[in-house]
């Protein structure tokens, strides 16, 4: 497959089921990549994001469904054939291979010639950050460098789909932070699709034009970081990305999802603005965070919950204070919750 144009490619999953015989890692994602974009599969471990992403690199067979590349079906195209970069968790770099001649790797395998290989490795390593190490090995290079090296070894012949299975898990938090930085701003320089896997809901926040959120073999929810934050289509994705207060229905089977900024704490039996709905909660401490005050709660539930404030009144302060949850409907949403006994 021609590795050409400049914008990427898109990727149409249809249907897409793999069965093992002890478990059903995905079961029926339908999933439109869209091209350039960078999308974030996000989920708990044993989700089957690292399935899905074998299935589009063709490491794996699938049980049903299809792949479409731009356009084309690739469920019988070979790994090599499909001309995607790919990067894992663990580097891979060859051990034996100076970094230019790692990052060199695919354009050689392609036979290219030398001087065009020079070219595209230096440009590569200025890239990466790592113009100077390219006569290094592997094992003289600290695990963020190498990390970069299989970046740019991944990119080097300029795939219209890169493929990230979790690259930063390796690596302590300052330095993810600073490469997932750096891994956005390559995304916007390079310009070609980039689906990243990833548990970590902030990594996902960070980098994603878009973010699938996975549970047990299924997509909940494909959205923007403010779509799933502010419309959470479920109590699973409410609960996955970022933090809220879960208020039952007194009828139904649906609960409030309210975001810590959305509501507001009321001393009990004060009056409630029009409009607004009410719970009784306890608040069981409030902190002072600088930028304004954490207020963790308890509901009569037993489950807990966080309110964000510019102000608190006196009378609200201290440890385990009643006090009135209020919010306005149109501010919050509402998912389907079971039962809570
Ligand atoms: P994730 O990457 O989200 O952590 P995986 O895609 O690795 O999840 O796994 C999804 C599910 O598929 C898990 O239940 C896992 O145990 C199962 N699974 C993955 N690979 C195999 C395999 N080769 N054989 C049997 N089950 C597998
Ligand atoms: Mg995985």
């Amino acid at each position: 497959m021609p590795a050409s144009s400049n914008r990427g490619a898109e990727i149409y999953l249809d249907g897409v089921t793999k069965r093992y015989p002890t478990s059903l890692a995905l079961d029926d994602i339908t999933l439109h990549v869209r091209a350039g974009e960078f999308l974030t599969l996000l989920g708990p471990s044993g989700s089957g994001k690292t399935t899905l992403l074998n299935l589009i690199a063709g490491f794996i067979e699938l049980t049903a469904g299809s792949i479409h590349l731009d356009g084309r079906r690739i469920n019988d195209v070979p790994v090599h054939k499909r001309g995607l970069g790919i990067v894992f968790q663990h580097y891979a770099l060859f051990p034996h291979l100076t970094v230019s001649d790692n990052i060199a790797f695919p354009l050689t395998r392609r036979k290219m010639p030398k001087e065009q290989i020079r070219e595209l490795v230096n440009a590569e390593l200025a890239t990466a950050g790592l113009s100077g190490y390219g006569k290094r090995f592997p094992r003289e290079l600290s695990g963020g460098q190498q990390q970069r090296v299989a970046l740019a070894r991944a990119l080097v012949f300029k795939p219209e789909v890169l493929l990230l299975d979790e690259p930063l898990g390796a690596l302590d938090k300052n330095l993810r932070e600073r490469l997932q930085l750096e891994i956005r701003r390559i995304h916007r320089e390079v310009g070609r699709t980039f689906v990243f896997v990833t548990h970590d809901q902030e990594e996902a926040l960070t980098l994603s034009d878009r973010i699938a959120v996975f549970n047990e073999g299924r997509i909940e929810q494909v959205g923007t970081a403010q779509e799933l934050y502010e419309r959470p289509v479920s109590l699973f994705v409410a609960e996955f990305i970022g933090e809220s207060t879960v208020v039952p229905e007194t009828t139904g089977d649906m609960a409030w999802v309210i975001r810590p900024e959305k509501a507001k704490l009321l001393e009990p039996h004060s009056e409630v603005p029009g409009g607004c709905l009410t719970a009784d909660v306890m608040i069981q401490q409030s902190v002072y965070l600088g930028s304004g005050w954490k207020h963790e709660i308890v509901l009569p539930d037993n489950t807990t919950g966080v309110v964000r404030s510019d102000r608190i009144p006196d009378s609200l302060h201290g440890v385990n204070i009643p006090a009135q949850l209020t919010w306005h409907p149109s501010e919050v949403t509402r998912v389907s919750a079971p039962k809570r006994t």
